[in-house]
């Protein structure tokens, strides 16, 4: 069975004292609510920036079901690159993943699929796990292009990958009109998409990759939503941004599962 994974996006909020009070909530929580026991038997992910990654890390030392992950990582393993992180460094703090592709990068960034497929290398080669974030903007849903949107970047993000390396990859589908927007993406619009990239994975590699696919919902959800939006066959939990960074809204949506 796919594991199901509830990830938290902190992008840049929250000083180190407040990332960590954060995670310690969250240990709480799940000391109480062992992840396995819940229904959906959750992961959990929490992305945090690159300098609370060792504190946070520690504080969720030995809280089972809980990693620590990078928003970001460079494409080369070291050199004259100022201000950047490389997966060696992520590596080193304790984090188990590394956001590969979210639109904000995408958008602000410049980052390209080939750059994106780069990255995923990398962080495969570190054997960390790479969660590469899809998503169309509003334009290319309303003109109906949003299927080959999605096609595209998948492919030239992801499918280059053999079958075995693509069975370590976990993909988030976040619609960009929907990321801190307040709107999200209707159950339909989100089993729909998800479905699709489902499709697609079966048809490059086989029914059982595909299957085995984790594929996480972002954009607005939120602890009044995700129970709604993860009900869907193929929504295999969330990628949360806002909702996250308060502990009762995030461990509300990890028990949505
Ligand atoms: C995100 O940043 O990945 C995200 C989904 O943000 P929000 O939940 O705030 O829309």
């Amino acid at each position: 069975m796919r594991k199901k994974i509830v990830a938290g996006n902190w992008k840049m909020n929250l000083t180190l004292d407040e990332g960590v009070k954060l995670a310690s909530e969250v240990r709480e929580f799940v000391k109480n609510n062992p992840l396995e026991q819940l229904p959906g038997k959750p992961g959990v992910v929490m992305f945090t920036p690159a300098i609370h990654l060792d504190r946070v890390t520690q504080t969720l030392h030995n809280t089972k079901g809980v990693q620590t992950g990078a928003q970001n990582c460079h494409t080369q393993e070291k050199g004259a690159f100022t201000g950047e992180v490389s997966v060696g460094m992520i590596r080193s703090a304790g984090a188990g993943y590394v956001l590969v592709g979210h639109s904000e990068r995408r958008a602000q960034f410049d980052e390209t699929n080939e750059v994106l497929a780069e990255k995923v290398n990398i962080i495969l080669k570190h054997n960390l796990t790479p969660m590469y974030c899809c998503g169309e903007v509003l334009e290319e849903r309303d003109e109906g292009k949003l299927f080959d949107v999605i096609k595209e970047q998948i492919e030239k993000g992801l499918f280059w990958l053999s079958k075995e390396e693509f069975t370590k990859i976990v993909i988030a589908y976040e619609p960009v009109w929907a990321i801190g927007t307040g709107v999200t993406a209707s159950p339909e619009q989100a089993q729909e998409m998800h479905a699709y990239i489902r499709q697609l994975v079966e048809e490059k590699y086989d029914a059982e990759t595909a299957e085995n696919t984790t594929i996480l919902y972002g954009g607005s959800c939120n602890a009044k939503n995700a129970k709604e939006l993860f009900a869907n066959k193929d929504v295999d939990g969330g990628l949360i941004g806002g909702a996250s960074l308060k502990a009762e809204d995030f461990c509300t949506i990890i028990q949505s599962y």
